[in-house]
């Protein structure tokens, strides 16, 4: 068998003589595509099938074998040392010398000269062939991407620009908006869809994956676009999200071009090959390592700079443009008198035998001593107690505790400044850095924390005192009545948060504090205040790194581990760089300028010079691929037919560079697919089940198996209100720890939670039978211990059911004001950003919910509760617009509208009658050819037979028990699909023929088991395949009454 499932766009299987083809086409206009390559002469044929299936070489076999791809590289640029393209391409198109890649610049002229990387990026996007960037931030890739939109304009075609996170896709649509003119860019993230019809839409990868999968069902979607932008591709190898970049590179259609801007990766070559091969289409790679505005690279050595008498000094230089000599002597000198520092300073440092006790089982002591306290205490290297509070008088009586403590053990001889503290970062350090930079002419400067409190904390510590303050008359002024613009879309309620409070403070004096935790609206108006000039101070997270073009003249490493959501770990090579590149504005500085503060003379056990020469000498890591197959990517594969699922598997990053990991990952997805349909979300023959149908609707359930499980168990929130039903998804969406004690105040919403917790159970036990993990802390994924099943589910039940924020959405859905509401869940201040983010994420989710309600659930009374309660609960701050979409506010579409009116049906539940049998839709994917009893007295008991008495005349419709019907997703389905199989026999002969037909009430089709058993077997118009009827009805797509026309 050979498969030619690119060319056609569908899956299509050869026989090996090349005489029977098999077509699994989704719609009329692919099936007369796959039709007219099938109908090619056999030598053609045979060349589409060899260019179709690269990945079918036998494994083992070199790339360089391979007779497909030619490879042309030209390394080096006369101006530019670290240039270099390289080509891959299939051998039926001609790459050209060098020389001739030229660009024209024909449908957009640049105000600023190009260099060798853009201009070489510009020809390949002139000659329509797709294109990766790899290249240092502010290395100008951007003006690769605005030639390939203008390109699509001027071929009266539209552009994708996706980007990873949604702050980005707001900045890309204002750049975009003001370079082409408003009308022209539309954007679509989770919140705000603007114009999603314009020529080009910006919108998250997220969103073009999902697109992606929607085409199945609608091919013709992605036809006008001519070019898709990827802005930060190296995401690809991001461990929680890079199969969203995999698959959408697979799955994007050919005719449609890639730019693919992507930080400095060592094998962004491989990628290229990967995506040449994957996608049979030339793909040029660029890369250039030279920075555009040089790094200064620094250390500065926390504590008194006159520590050492005879020179006063904490910064010391590490490497220095042009040549960037590592220089380790003056690293081990900084850590060196680091380490002194610290000896000869009193500091909360537990010793070894007393930590236990300290700690006590699972925390128990340290609980205990902290009583009554929201402080955090975390016992650090060596022992050193690290007490860390937001309000600075909790932080005191904190470390009071530990002290008197420690004293009571006799193991403090001297007790520390309580002001102070042995913070692993000191207010006065920092205060000094900045000074140091101030004097310098080094400001504006981007201080990164990895801590959303931390960053938080060292903002009001500076605050505290009123002691800094970086900003002029003249900018206060600025800063105040932008503050007032800005907010002014919040009520005054929401005002007087502490959140908005303390920000506003700052700002006024010129420090910004930038992180998740913080409202979207103020997080956008620091962004904007930092973009203006207005702020020479922020501290921010890793976020304002990614993508946001927001340069400093310089960048400080508040720390150099970072906690990443599963272990505190030291940051890598990669991510050093990126944030480092934000110093150094291009055109505005000569150098930028970046500094590490060095805390202690340990780094994570390890002696700094050594971790810390790592960071400054390593490569950047490999995109490392880590694909797995997810549980609604397989969903989706599969109804588009099963054999797109190994079709994306072959096709994987991980296939191409480590055959043998891929093979594993093959066995695994085999072993997904099983539980699908164990779980009756696919059936035997790989045909998608109604469940399996309703979790493809859900995109954003981070678990769409569980929450279609749950929705099926809770009936569909048949019996819940529309708040409680907010609460009760809320637990789907929230992240993070939460308090055992937790409260809610609903009884019914408690009873849910209960069920669901029960539906997860069960599902991680099916899971773990398959030897399949429930979630990722799940032992089973260490392949060591996998016998050792320590698993009960707990974990997974934790995370995915988290009712940290249930009371908080009980209470807003319910009409409560935001405050109020976060407060009686009792969120910690300063996490009010994270509960709008995940109140917004709920609202999303509940989107899709309505739409499984309306659709696959067939309860379009409910979906109208919710989609209304939605409504209520897009106000206030949630409902807060995007300080970047400003004018563009007005053209925001209302996105929730009423869908178009139900279709009522014709017929009322009971009513019997007659009608084409060709006019109802099939309950079930398969049934048997035989009846259970003969379905009319003294009748024949098979389909045949029924069909052959009825054309004779033997047996008199009438006579045939009347085939009960019931009323769902826009027509009527049948439960008695043998009948209705014999009635479409008789049908085919003639044309007059009718079926006796009763009308089910919802509730009688629930009792028949309809709903609950979840047989039905339509599929979404996608794919036909009544495994055993067909054999008599002989279907053909036009005939059958799945077809698509009729799902629109
Ligand atoms: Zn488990």
């Amino acid at each position: 068998m050979h498969s030619l499932i690119r060319a056609c766009n569908c899956h299509v299987q050869v026989s090996q003589d090349l005489c029977v083809a098999d077509v699994w086409a989704t719609n009329f206009g692919v099936a007369a595509n796959a039709e007219r390559i099938l109908d090619l002469p056999a030598p053609e044929l045979e060349e589409a099938i060899r260019l179709d299936t690269w990945d079918a070489i036998p494994d083992g076999c070199e790339e360089d074998e391979d007779p497909h791809c030619i490879e042309v590289s030209w390394v080096s640029h006369p101006s530019h040392p670290s240039f270099s393209h390289h080509t891959v391409s299939p051998s039926f198109v001609n790459i050209p010398s060098a020389q001739s890649f030229s660009p024209s610049l024909e449908v957009w002229t640049f105000k600023h000269a190009l260099d060798p990387v853009q201009s070489r990026g510009i020809a390949c996007v002139e000659r329509r062939e797709s294109v990766l960037l790899s290249a240092p931030t502010s290395a100008g890739k951007t003006a690769v991407a605005v030639y390939a939109v203008a390109m699509a304009l001027h071929e009266k075609k539209r552009a994708i620009y996706t980007t990873p996170i949604k702050a980005l896709s707001n900045q890309k649509f204002l750049e975009l908006g003001k370079l082409f003119g408003g009308q022209y860019v539309g954007i679509m993230t989770g919140d705000t869809v603007i114009a999603s019809d314009a020529p080009i839409v910006v919108m998250t990868l997220e969103i073009l994956h999902s697109m992606l999968y929607k085409q199945a069902r609608d091919p013709n979607l992605m036809d006008d676009f001519a070019y898709v932008i990827i802005d930060e591709a190296h995401f690809l190898g991001n461990v929680e999200r890079g199969y969203a970049w995999e698959e959408v590179l697979i799955l994007l259609p050919l005719h449609v071009r890639l730019v693919l801007l992507s930080a400095t990766v060592p094998n962004s070559r491989t990628i290229g090959d990967w995506c040449s091969r994957v996608r049979t289409e030339p793909m040029h790679v660029i890369t250039s390592e030279q920075r555009p505005v040089p790094l200064f690279h620094g250390v500065f050595r926390c504590g008194p700079p006159d520590y050492f008498s005879k020179k006063r000094r904490s910064l010391f230089s590490i490497m220095n443009p042009p040549r960037n000599f590592f220089k380790p002597w003056n690293l081990s000198e900084a850590v060196r008198q680091r380490a002194i520092i610290l000896q000869s300073q009193p500091k909360w440092r537990c010793p070894y035998e007393l930590l236990p006790r300290f700690i006590g089982r699972k925390g128990q002591n340290l609980k205990q001593l902290m009583a009554g306290l929201s402080a955090s205490v975390r016992v650090a290297d060596e022992g050193i107690i690290e007490v860390r509070a937001l309000d600075c008088d909790v932080e005191r009586e904190a470390k009071l505790r530990v002290t008197r403590w420690l004293t009571n053990q006799g193991a403090l001889a001297k007790a520390p400044d309580s002001s102070s503290g042995p913070l692993s970062l000191q207010v006065e350090d920092l205060e000094r850095l900045l000074s140091l930079l101030w004097y310098r002419k080094q400001l504006p400067t981007i201080g990164f924390c990895f801590d959303k409190r931390m960053c938080e904390r060292i903002a009001l510590l500076l605050a505290g005192g009123k002691r800094m303050d970086f900003s002029s008359n003249a900018a206060k002024s600025k800063i105040h009545a932008r503050l007032q613009a800005g907010l002014a879309g919040l009520d005054e309620r929401d005002k007087q948060l502490a959140q908005v409070k303390h920000c506003c403070d700052l700002l006024v004096r010129g420090i910004g504090v930038h992180h998740g935790g913080m409202l979207p609206l103020l997080r956008e108006i620091v962004e904007l205040l930092f973009a203006d000039g207005l702020l020479p101070v922020i501290f921010a997270t890793e976020t304002f790194a990614i993508g946001l073009n927001m340069p400093a003249k310089s960048v400080i490493f508040t720390d150099v581990v970072k906690f990443d959501g599963r272990a505190r770990r030291m940051l890598n090579v990669s991510e050093f760089r990126q944030m480092s590149g934000r110093a150094g504005r291009r055109g505005l500085d000569r150098a930028g300028y970046v500094y590490i503060m060095l805390h202690s003379d340990q780094i994570l056990q390890q002696p700094a010079t050594t971790v810390l020469t790592k960071l400054y000498t390593e490569e950047p890591s490999e995109v490392v691929n880590c694909y797995r197959m997810r549980w609604a990517s397989l969903l989706h594969l599969i109804s588009a037919g099963p054999a797109h699922v190994y079709a994306m598997l072959s096709r994987s990053l991980q296939r191409f560079t480590e055959p043998t990991v891929a093979m594993s990952r093959q066995q695994e997805a085999r072993r997904m697919v099983k539980v699908l349909q164990e779980l009756d979300f696919v059936d035997k023959s790989g045909v998608t089940l109604p469940k399996g149908l309703l979790a493809c609707h859900l995109f954003l359930a981070e678990d769409a198996l569980l929450v279609a499980d749950i929705l099926i168990a809770l009936r569909g929130f048949e019996n819940y209100s529309a708040a409680q039903s907010f609460a009760i998804c809320a637990a789907f969406v929230a992240e993070g720890s939460y308090n055992d004690r937790l409260k809610i105040s609903d009884s019914a919403v408690c009873e849910g939670l209960a069920i669901c917790r029960k539906v997860a159970a069960k599902l991680a036990a099916k899971l773990h039978s398959h030897k399949l993990p429930c979630c990722t802390k799940c032992k089973l994924l260490n392949p060591i211990s996998a016998d050792v099943l320590g698993c009960d589910g707990t974990e997974m039940i934790k995370t995915r059911l988290n009712p940290k924020l249930c009371e908080t959405a009980l209470q807003w859905a319910s009409g409560r004001d935001f405050t109020s509401a976060v407060l009686s869940s009792g969120v910690a201040v300063g996490g009010e950003g994270f509960v709008i983010r995940a109140l917004r994420r709920l609202d999303e989710l509940m989107r899709e919910i309505t739409f499984v309600l309306r659709h696959d659930l067939a309860s379009p009374e409910t979906a109208r509760r919710i989609q209304q309660a939605r409504l209520l609960v897009r106000r206030g701050v949630l409902a807060a617009p995007s300080a970047y979409l400003g004018e563009a506010e007005d053209r925001v579409a209302e996105e929730i509208e009423e869908e178009p009116p139900w279709p009522s049906q014709t017929w009322p539940p009971g009513y019997q009658g007659t009608v084409d049998a060709f006019d109802i839709g099939f309950s079930q994917a398969s049934c048997s050819a035989n009846f259970h009893q003969p379905p009319a007295p003294g009748g024949p008991n098979d389909i045949l037979g029924l069909a052959k008495a009825l054309i004779d005349g033997r047996v008199q419709p009438a006579q045939v028990n009347p085939i009960k019907i019931h009323w769902f997703r826009h027509r009527y389905y049948s439960l008695d699909n043998r009948r209705l199989a014999a009635f479409r026999l008789w049908r085919l002969l003639d044309k007059d023929a009718k079926v006796p037909v009763v009308v089910l009430s919802r509730n009688q089709a629930l009792r028949e088991r309809w709903l609950r058993k979840f047989t039905t077997g339509f599929t979404g118009g996608r794919k036909i395949r009544i495994t055993q009827t067909d054999r008599f009805v002989g279907l053909t797509r036009e005939q059958s009454t799945f077809g698509s026309s009729l799902w629109s």
